[in-house]
């Protein structure tokens, strides 16, 4: 019997959401599991997953990973999720399901065409999709296509070096633009403000203690008004947007979708992000049209995305 469903999964750091949607592309079951540790125990219970949501009924799957996956389905680097370089997942996933087709892509490059087919960048045609969370990770569309690259990594562009005398990234390299413009960024940035003694609000949020400053913190403080947070989330922007106006440069898109984690920090990051996006992007005034704007599918996109992809 064929099923009906297209699955798909996003496998996090901590916790791997699956959705599955019915032929007009609604989602019709969802469920989410903790990330196992090592690579066996991940492969078995993604599949107990993806049957729980979709039991026989499952057609397609798409998988989101976090990291540079090859077109073959295999996760090549992975400085998030280390245990599941070099597995291929995909042929994996695939016997274990019985043969169901499986594709396996960047979540990022999921997230931004989910925001492109049903959610923020419905319609538009040329996008750049960024996910804001521990790190960066991007999704690009151009003239209605994603585009993959020569081996599938296009759209890393948290590791583009920022700043190389910056501080150290998890892909080995100072200075890539995730450790300044994502949540950990922002993390950092405020434990910078909070031992230099200029955030006492924001370390008294992080129980009196400058070094335990996350992300977090400064995003209510900024919330609530306080003064140094809202400058703490302005350089923020500009770092978030020193990137953007690369990428516009680069790509020129029509719509820029800001997304991950860090927009539920809403208009006290989106309202500084689209001053420094107007001031900074070279011919900003020439590019008519151009918009800036926050993802609409939440924490799902990333599965929705692997399942709008994988039933294609
Ligand atoms: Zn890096």
């Amino acid at each position: 019997m064929t099923g009906s469903l297209a699955v798909g999964v996003d496998i996090g750091g901590t916790k791997m959401l699956a959705v599955a949607l019915d032929g007009r592309g609604e989602v019709v079951a969802s469920g989410k599991v903790p990330t196992p540790p090592d690579a066996q125990r991940l492969l078995a219970d993604l599949v107990q997953l993806v049957q729980d949501v979709a039991g026989a009924e499952v057609a397609s799957l798409g998988v989101g990973v976090p990291g540079m996956v090859d077109r073959t389905g295999v996760l090549r680097r992975s400085p998030h999720l280390p245990a599941l370089e070099d597995v291929a997942l995909g042929k994996e996933i695939s016997s274990r399901l019985g043969d169901v087709a499986v594709r396996v892509a960047n979540d990022a490059t999921c997230a931004g065409w989910a925001e492109h087919i049903r959610g923020a960048a419905l319609g538009v045609d040329d996008v750049v999709m960024v996910t804001l969370g521990t790190g960066i990770g991007g999704g690009i569309v151009e003239r209605g296509r994603l585009v993959e690259g020569a081996h599938g990594y296009a759209g890393e562009i948290g590791h583009m070096v920022v700043d190389p005398h910056g501080p150290r990234c998890p892909c080995g390299r100072r200075g890539c633009w995730e450790r300044f413009a994502s949540g950990s960024g922002l993390g950092r940035l405020g434990r910078e403000w909070a031992i230099a003694g200029r955030a006492p609000a924001v370390v008294a949020l992080a129980g009196g203690d400058p070094e335990a400053v996350r992300g977090e913190h400064v995003t209510v403080a900024a919330t609530a008004g306080d003064g140094p947070a809202r400058d703490l989330m302005a350089e923020l922007a500009w770092w978030l947007v020193l990137g953007l106006g690369n990428l516009t440069d680069l790509l020129d898109p029509a719509m820029v979708v800001i997304g991950g984690g860090l927009i539920r920090a809403g208009e006290v990051l989106m309202e500084p992000t689209r001053r420094a996006f107007a001031e900074m992007v070279e011919g900003y005034d020439a590019r008519t049209g151009l918009v800036l704007r926050a993802a609409a599918l939440g924490e799902t996109a990333g599965a929705i995305g692997a399942a709008l992809l994988g039933s294609t």
